[in-house]
């Protein structure tokens, strides 16, 4: 089976994935690219999550991804990719393990009744810290981590957190990256190509904001009026404009808070990298945590209806800074160059940030 070793390069089976699986109608989830639906391996009645993606350089690179990241406990394990015509189409058919815990913060809601607490929280960020530092560590910056992207392997108290969705991860060691169609930096000096760790930082800014929602309920950032992403909002982000309100962090400790304001640095030079959290206080001796009963749990319950409108904030927030972390790129060849072709191409791209931010 290919999840003996998943270092190997990923090798899809060519075979059709109903000689080994049992391809039921049931959802389990919609995504972007299509939909998730349940499976079951022939071999054992073991169910399964299929995901099916076109045969696309993209989605290549996703499963890739994917598939070197499923090594770590807190990533969903891909157990099989095949290549098959599905529907008309080449199409990459990954098996995954099947989730069937739900998402992250579902699972907070419906335990409105009993105290969700601060040591809770720092065992979750910390299982969350374990995926990032895998990924880091192999050079993979995830660049969508989000509450709908965490999911709980099963319903029980024994269920395990892990992290989906690689469809904007990337390599953080490739130059071919900042080869984008308008822009091939093939003159440009090789330590602007360096270390992409802006990339990274995305993870660590997503990691900030979801152990503020764990830790409150709501949001660190939120716009005024409804809107998904108002430019309000964008300035807030952009200045680090947030607070800790009374009453839900009177009581939470100030090293949270502090590791908090290290995740949510404005500048991404300044942020925490995760080896720096990982030996932070409040990650490193999670156990050790005080067991504060937090408000979150009950806010979460009472506000549902601003969930959908919270989690699309975070999906834009987050679009906006892999376009800007993109940018900096750009600049940084910028200040090393005065060919006339790349000013050009910067102009270009700086429109197509516009319109990207716009949006
Ligand atoms: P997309 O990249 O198209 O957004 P996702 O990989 O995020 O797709 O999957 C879409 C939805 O399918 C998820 O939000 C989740 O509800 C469900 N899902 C994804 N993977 C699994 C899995 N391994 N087990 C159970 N449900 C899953």
């Amino acid at each position: 089976m290919m999840g003996d070793n998943q270092s190997r390069t990923l090798q899809p089976k060519k075979n059709p994935i109903t000689d080994d699986y049992k391809v039921s109608h049931n959802v389990l989830g919609l995504g972007i690219n299509g939909k998730v639906v349940e499976c079951v391996l022939k071999a054992n009645n073991q169910k399964c999550a299929l995901k099916v993606l076109r045969d696309t350089p993209k989605a290549r690179r996703e499963v890739d991804l994917h598939w070197r990241a499923s090594a770590c406990l807190h990533i969903v394990n891909i157990r099989d990719v095949y290549e098959n015509m599905y529907g008309g189409h080449k199409c990459l058919l990954v098996i995954m393990e099947c989730m069937e815990g739900g998402e992250l913060f579902s699972r907070i809601q419906d335990r409105a009744d009993n105290a969700f607490t601060e040591r809770e929280a720092a065992g979750i960020v910390s299982d969350i810290c374990k995926a990032i530092a895998f990924l880091h560590s192999s050079e993979i910056a995830h660049r969508d981590l989000k509450p709908e992207n965490l999911l709980y392997t099963t319903k029980g108290d024994d269920g395990i957190l892990k992290l989906t969705d690689f469809g904007f991860a990337k390599l953080t060691n490739s130059n071919k990256s900042l080869q984008t169609p308008c822009y091939t930096p093939y003159y440009a000096a090789p330590e602007v190509l360096g270390p992409e760790k802006y990339d990274k930082s995305c993870d660590m800014w997503s990691l900030g904001v979801i152990m503020y929602i764990l830790l409150c309920g709501y949001p660190p950032f939120y716009s005024n009026h409804g809107l998904a992403i108002s430019p309000g909002m964008k300035k807030r982000i952009r200045n680090g404009q947030y607070e800790f309100p009374a009453p839900e962090w009177n009581n939470v400790t100030s090293d949270a808070k502090n590791l908090i304001r290290g995740l949510l640095k404005t500048d991404p030079d300044e942020r925490l990298v995760i080896t720096e959290v990982m030996k932070h206080k409040w990650i490193a001796e999670h156990t050790m945590v005080p067991q504060t009963p937090l408000f979150s749990a009950r806010i979460l319950s009472e506000d549902t209806e601003q969930w959908p409108e919270i989690q699309e904030e975070m999906t834009n927030a987050l679009a906006t800074m892999r376009v800007d972390y993109d940018q900096v790129h750009l600049k940084n060849m910028d200040s090393i160059s005065s060919n006339p072709i790349l000013e050009k191409r910067r102009r270009k791209d700086h429109a197509a940030t516009a319109a990207a931010n716009a949006m």
